[in-house]
């Protein structure tokens, strides 16, 4: 639905990277092929949690859910995709706390802390979210 570069600090530490890129999708849209993944739950930056789920064999996380969008919607790391390529950011955010060497394009949308979904998100990709959350 969109693809969010995360700077805040919390992605960097669990990254060990300068930030985080994650593909929003629909739970149900996600399908693994093989095997299953390992949940577990760890401290956010928003103080809610989020649980990160892992493959049981090489135990790189996958994807994760955030308590505001629940199990609905996975936050899928771009980079274990087959083909990365094709998710460049739709936005950066926490950019207050961007490495000073990152530098950002001026074609992306870059907020200092989180931004307005409805603002922001394509018609479909709201329809999609309303779809998956009901609401
Ligand atoms: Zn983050």
């Amino acid at each position: 639905m969109f693809v969010h570069c995360c700077h805040c600090r919390w992605c960097q530490r669990e990254t060990g990277a300068a930030f985080a890129l994650n593909a929003l999708m629909e739970a149900d849209r996600v399908v693994v092929l093989a095997g299953s993944t390992d949940a577990v739950e760890i401290p956010s930056n928003s103080g809610k949690g989020q649980k990160i789920s892992r493959c049981p064999v090489c135990r790189i996380a996958v994807w994760s859910n955030y308590a505001g969008a629940g199990d609905a919607v996975r936050f899928v790391r771009v980079g274990t995709l087959d083909e990365p390529d094709r998710f460049p950011p739709d936005v950066h955010i926490f950019t207050a706390s961007k490495q000073p060497w990152v530098v950002l394009g001026p074609d992306t949308p870059a907020f200092p802390g989180y931004y307005k979904t409805r603002e922001l998100w394509p018609k479909e990709s709201l329809e999609r979210r309303s779809a998956v959350l009901g609401k």
